[in-house]
């Protein structure tokens, strides 16, 4: 499923070369591919600064880093239970009650088209998420210009999803692309009763004031170069939204088809690869509707399990793509190896 990469630049042939000699030298036993030795050619070419590649298929994927904050997971992951039911979970699971969370942007090559599945916090967040480097500069270390993205896709109208759409200064941060949103979705956060559903949410109060302000900011914007799927429709060959409210009034996941692979970008379905997958039940403090968001989350689960799907956790510890697992009544994440 997960391959190293293998397009040799002229650039890179240069280095592909160097690569083999060092590592020949180094290790006289081994002898990589061409494409090994480019992996492993210069730092800005390792998977792991900033980026993963992968393939989906004959598409080539890259999971572009967002930086990372810390979030307590009472209550931002877990609003609905005690204590004492989180504490042994947390131990059987050798996690702390604050973990580093992760912004995960998936850029797909179909060959017809680049895509970036949503965009990070941007920089207008100050020193946590988005600025470690954020996403602007993990594309640079993935060798992607803002220019090069044809599609922008949207899971959801939430600030770390669509705060990198617009820069500081208000200029649009992929000034080529396409931005495409579920009808519904786009129509709530640009509509009249978001600002007082936020503002009468359990969310935190920062979490409100960026949340509506990500909205006014980061939407108008791309108004005129907008385009609008329903629900479960397709975006282009071989991707399509899959419905999965809850988290957000019209929150969807990404699903891509290449040749008999399969991947799902899960949106916000699950935050967490412990708190989300064995107990589904437990909910963040940002959904919108939290039994529609179960739901979801359970019918997302449940088919990617099944079918065997890799998938990607916009949250998960990066690179955060992975298999679910069921287990007992619930389910578990297998991490992907990673592949250098
Ligand atoms: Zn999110």
């Amino acid at each position: 499923m997960i391959k190293s990469p293998t397009t040799l630049t002229r650039r890179n042939v240069f280095r592909a070369a160097a690569g083999l000699a060092v590592a020949g030298a180094a290790t006289p036993f081994l002898t990589p591919s061409p494409a090994r030795a480019e992996a492993q050619s210069g730092p800005e070419a390792l998977n792991g600064n900033g980026f993963y590649r992968f393939k989906i298929g004959d598409f080539k994927a890259t999971v572009i880093s967002d930086g990372y904050g810390q979030i307590p997971i009472k209550p931002v992951f877990v609003m609905n239970a005690s204590d004492a039911e989180i504490a042994p979970v947390l131990k059987a699971n050798f996690l702390q009650p604050v973990v580093q969370v992760t912004n995960n942007v998936l850029v797909v090559d179909t060959g017809q088209e680049r895509i970036l599945v949503d965009s990070g916090f941007g920089e207008k967040l100050g020193p946590a998420f988005g600025s470690f480097p954020g996403l602007e500069a993990n594309l640079v270390r993935a060798g992607i210009t803002p220019e090069s993205i044809d599609l922008v896709v949207m899971s959801h109208g939430h600030l770390d999803h669509i705060g990198g759409l617009v820069t500081k200064a208000g200029a649009l941060a992929f000034p080529k692309a396409q931005f495409v949103f579920v009808d519904t979705e786009w129509n709530y956060w640009t509509g009249s009763r978001f600002e007082s559903e936020v503002n009468t949410s359990p969310m935190p109060d920062g979490f409100k004031k960026g949340t509506i302000s990500a909205a006014r900011e980061n939407l108008p914007p791309v108004a005129s170069r907008a385009r609008f799927v329903k629900q479960n429709g397709e975006i282009t060959t071989g991707v399509h939204y899959i419905s999965a409210p809850g988290h957000s009034p019209s929150h969807a996941t990404i699903l891509f088809v290449s040749g008999n692979e399969q991947f799902m970008h899960m949106g916000d379905i699950a935050h967490h690869p412990v708190t989300s997958l064995q107990r589904p039940n437990w909910s963040p403090i940002f959904d919108y509707d939290p039994a529609q968001a179960i739901k979801s989350r359970k019918a997302i689960l449940d088919r990617v399990a099944t079918e065997q799907t890799m998938v990607m956790g916009y949250h998960f510890p990066f690179p955060g793509l992975g298999h679910v697992i069921r287990q007992d009544n619930a389910y578990r994440w297998e991490a992907a190896q990673w592949v250098w």
